[in-house]
């Protein structure tokens, strides 16, 4: 009936802190995943990929039944059977079921692996912070030696250098080893519980749960009180403490910039000895992009046997934000080449142009509907196009073709061939795919090849 309007359809939209991730933008976080493996590679990592769904428990007994994590951040829900099951909110904990259901100890140690995916935290989203995120992770198992913890600083920085970052600078601290802790935790209690009234209300919880959590609170009257608090320093064990001062001389010998943060504790329960951040402000901001640190009980916790391991994850969405403009260009793909038929040559003759333009590696585009020389201009353009073919009656008579420097509107008619080679050696000097390393890549890669060597 004319006049009736159908009922409006809802339109869907993506679920509260997940976002699409579109080109060209994915074309950036294609290519700082291609750096990671080609430098991880360098290492002998190997990739490992794991579900992206696990059993809840591997999480509560893994990462730790008092961290914010388990605690209200897991996205869990029961399977057909009531099973309760988690999308994995990181990849440390799988990695070591994997270690373990596979048996991988029987490999020659210690075994690298990294892994790059997807992980769910039921957070409140804001700028750097969602609800599907992304990691870029490694993982050394089997090898309990500060030269490990070193040798995976010294590759993490490799791999930010590979990304252009003009500084760096890693957070480092020591949490001390199981005797460590529990005295130290005992003392730190046992300092704040005549203050538990001007704790805030997270505080005051970890103070029973978790309270090493509090050292790393934002809350400025809390700082202040901890101003005064037993250091963790003096509760470290002979062994805990030449251990940290072995992994400061590689990091000194290889050039890796680090700060001693006697506060840094990090928020997950695994870990053990060494442990690390790397704000983006020691990248150039505020938040936490790579966190990292060993964790030698995690394996047996789980139910395996003893197995020292050090690990990092990066946040990738956040690592995206502040990653510099100079590896950003040279991630984009070239522009494109479009080709355009003129005077009526049908579109197939544009097409077989575009062909042999891909067939030596040119991005090309070719107009797939006849159309005006303006309209094909506009689209070129709009395309990001520098460079327009055009194949005229004349050209395709003659076996030639007209190459249209978009932004001069100079135009040049050549030999087929000729013009061909020549598109091709000017996608060649562009920027984006096939660059050479970054300059500050062959100092580090310097740096690495020391470090094989005497580490
Ligand atoms: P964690 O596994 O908590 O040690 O986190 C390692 C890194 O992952 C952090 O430094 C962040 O860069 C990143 N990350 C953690 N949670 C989120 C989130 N909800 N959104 C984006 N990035 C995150």
């Amino acid at each position: 009936m004319s006049g009736e309007r159908a009922p409006a359809v809802r339109s869907i939209a993506s679920v509260k802190g997940m976002r699409d991730l579109l080109p060209p933008e994915t074309a950036v976080w294609a290519a700082v995943e291609a750096t990671a493996r080609r430098i991880f590679g360098r290492y002998g990592y190997g990739e490992i990929r794991t579900p992206i769904l696990e059993e809840t428990e591997l999480f509560v007994r893994g990462v730790g039944e008092a961290t914010d994590i388990v605690g209200k951040e897991m996205f869990s829900f029961p399977d057909k059977k009531g099973k309760s099951l988690t999308l994995r909110p990181e990849n440390t904990a799988p990695v070591a079921r994997a270690f373990v259901e596979h048996n991988l100890r029987e490999r020659a140690l210690p075994l690298k692996l990294f892994y790059i995916g997807p992980q769910f935290r039921y957070e409140r989203p804001q700028r750097g912070r969602y609800r599907q995120f992304y990691q870029i992770g490694a993982e050394l198992l089997g090898d309990p030696g500060p030269a490990c913890d070193g040798e995976l600083l010294v590759m993490l920085a490799c791999f930010l250098r590979a990304l252009e970052f003009p500084q760096l600078l890693v957070l480092l601290n020591t949490v001390g080893d199981e005797a460590s802790r529990a005295a130290y935790r005992a003392a730190l209690r046992a300092y704040l519980a005549p203050h538990r009234n001007e704790l805030g209300e997270d505080s005051r919880r970890r103070l029973d749960t978790n309270p090493l959590r509090i050292l790393d609170t934002k809350v400025p009257a809390e700082r202040e009180l901890l101003a005064g608090a037993p250091a963790l320093a003096d509760f470290l064990s002979a062994e805990c403490r030449a251990h940290f001062a072995a992994v400061c001389a590689i990091l000194d010998r290889f050039g890796v910039p680090y700060r001693v943060e006697p506060r840094l504790v990090r928020g997950l329960d695994y870990y053990t000895r060494t442990v690390f951040e790397i704000t983006a402000g020691g990248l150039g901001a505020q938040d936490a992009v790579v966190g990292g640190g060993r964790y030698d009980r995690l394996i047996s916790d789980l139910g395996g046997p003893e197995v020292p391991a050090i690990g990092f994850a990066i946040g990738q969405d956040r690592l995206l934000d502040v990653c510099p403009e100079s590896f950003r260009r040279r991630a984009l793909p070239p522009p494109p080449v479009f080709v355009a038929p003129v005077g009526g040559v049908p579109v197939e003759e544009a097409l077989a142009v575009a062909e042999e333009l891909r067939a030596s590696d040119v991005p090309a585009l070719a107009e797939l509907q006849p159309s005006s020389l303006k309209a094909a201009l506009r689209r070129a353009d709009r395309l990001g196009a520098r460079r327009v073919v055009l194949l005229g009656p004349d050209e395709l008579a003659a076996g030639e073709l007209t190459i249209k420097d978009l932004a001069s509107a100079a135009q040049e008619r050549l030999p087929r061939s000729e013009a061909l080679a020549r598109l091709a050696r000017e996608k060649e000097a562009e920027p984006g795919r096939g660059a050479p390393a970054a300059p500050g890549e062959q100092e580090t890669a310097r740096l690495a090849r020391d470090d094989k060597e005497t580490v």
